[in-house]
């Protein structure tokens, strides 16, 4: 990709991006966050992986706006929600803006082309001038090899070009973040290396990602950092190549015996 991430040029080397901290969430009974601590510094990759129902994905959802934790606090470049406070739809909608979420099943508008999916969020919810929105998405979509499918419906295209769609829909949206929800495992195998390729691509350009994935060797070429979390807490963290490699707790022994 020949364009550079625009946030990247604008922000001091190292500055600190999301800053997670005592994040604590219940579904009824179901503990499923226990106090989650995580910080991401401008331009790095973090992978965050573990079992099934581990709680990645309500991270996610939590940094994103779609779920409200109870407790513990969210820093998204300038935006900061406290969750033992009472946050209110304003400071939802703030953080909302600052990240933008790839999800596991694209989750595009099924009525609406590819083109009319990208600009949905610049025009509707950032009120930006659509001409300019159009010429943004379609740049990225030429990016990504799908601007021949910009008038395209969702249903006409592959899982793969459609996870695309969703990756550009995402950067659209000119986050300071983006958090990817296991992208690639509603995907055929075959389909899997283009998206994968994408997100590499990104991660080299200096975007700040969070990436939920069952790909290990993918995250340990892409992830500075790997987080593995079990059971609602962060059970180890450190360098992609250590933890992956020389993993120090029995639990991540065991997670990665299992998977590998
Ligand atoms: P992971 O992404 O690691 O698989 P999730 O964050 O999806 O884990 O889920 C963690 C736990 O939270 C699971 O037990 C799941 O059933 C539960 N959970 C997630 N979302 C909801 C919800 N909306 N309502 C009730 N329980 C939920």
């Amino acid at each position: 990709m020949s364009h550079t991430n625009p946030l990247a040029a604008t922000q001091p080397a190292g500055e600190v991006v999301l800053n997670v901290t005592g994040l604590r969430k219940a579904f009824g009974n179901n503990e499923v966050l226990k106090g989650i601590d995580l910080q991401i510094r401008r331009g790095s990759v973090v992978a965050l992986i573990g079992p099934s129902g581990s709680g990645k994905t309500t991270v996610l959802r939590s940094l994103n706006g779609l779920e409200t934790p109870d407790g513990g606090s969210v820093t998204i470049g300038a935006t900061t929600l406290d969750f033992s406070a009472s946050v209110s739809k304003k400071q939802v909608a703030e953080l909302r803006d600052r990240s933008a979420m790839v999800f596991q099943h694209y989750n595009l508008f099924p009525h609406m082309t590819v083109l009319q999916n990208v600009i949905e969020g610049p025009v509707q919810v950032q009120k930006r001038p659509r001409a300019e929105a159009t010429t943004e998405a379609e740049s990225l979509l030429a990016r990504v090899g799908l601007l021949e499918k910009k008038d395209s419906y969702p249903f006409e295209l592959s899982g793969g070009q459609q996870q695309r769609v969703g990756i550009v829909r995402a950067l659209a949206l000119r986050p300071q973040l983006l958090l990817f929800d296991e992208p690639t495992s509603a995907l055929d195998p075959e389909l899997v290396g283009d998206v994968l390729t994408v997100i590499k691509e990104l991660a080299q350009e200096g975007w700040t990602m969070v990436l939920v994935t069952h790909e290990l060797a993918f995250a340990r070429q892409t992830a500075d950092e790997v987080v593995f979390m079990d059971g609602g807490v962060v059970v180890e963290r450190g360098p992609a190549a250590e933890v992956l490699s020389a993993p120090q707790e029995a639990r991540t022994q065991q997670f990665l015996q299992r998977v590998l």
